[in-house]
C-alpha cells in the first residue's frame, strides 16, 4: 500500500505506468475502488491510498466502492 501524500508525482506516474497501482482506497473511510471512481476523485490527497490488487485491500480491512463494483462487475473476481 503506498500513501499519496508519501509519493511524488512522478512516483505515482511511473508506479501507474508499470501497473504496481490499480486501486485507490480511502484510508479514513476504509473504501477501495478504481483509479477512475468519482468518490475517490473528491477525497483528500492524505486520506488517498493506493493497492495493487484487491487482495492487499481486503487484507488491510478496506470494502469495496459500491459505485465501482456496481459499474464494473467483472472486479469481483479479480
Ligand atoms: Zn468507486
Amino acid at each position: 500500500m503506498w500513501y499519496h501524500k508519501h509519493v511524488t508525482e512522478e512516483e505515482l506516474r511511473r508506479l501507474l505506468r508499470n501497473g504496481e497501482v490499480l486501486l485507490a482506497g480511502n484510508l479514513r473511510l476504509k473504501i477501495y475502488g478504481t483509479l477512475r471512481c468519482y468518490s475517490g476523485k473528491r477525497m483528500k490527497r492524505e486520506n488517498r491510498v493506493f493497492f495493487k490488487h484487491e487482495g492487499e485491500a481486503r487484507l488491510l480491512g478496506f470494502r469495496p466502492c459500491k459505485n465501482c463494483w456496481r459499474k464494473n462487475s467483472s472486479l469481483k473476481s479479480v
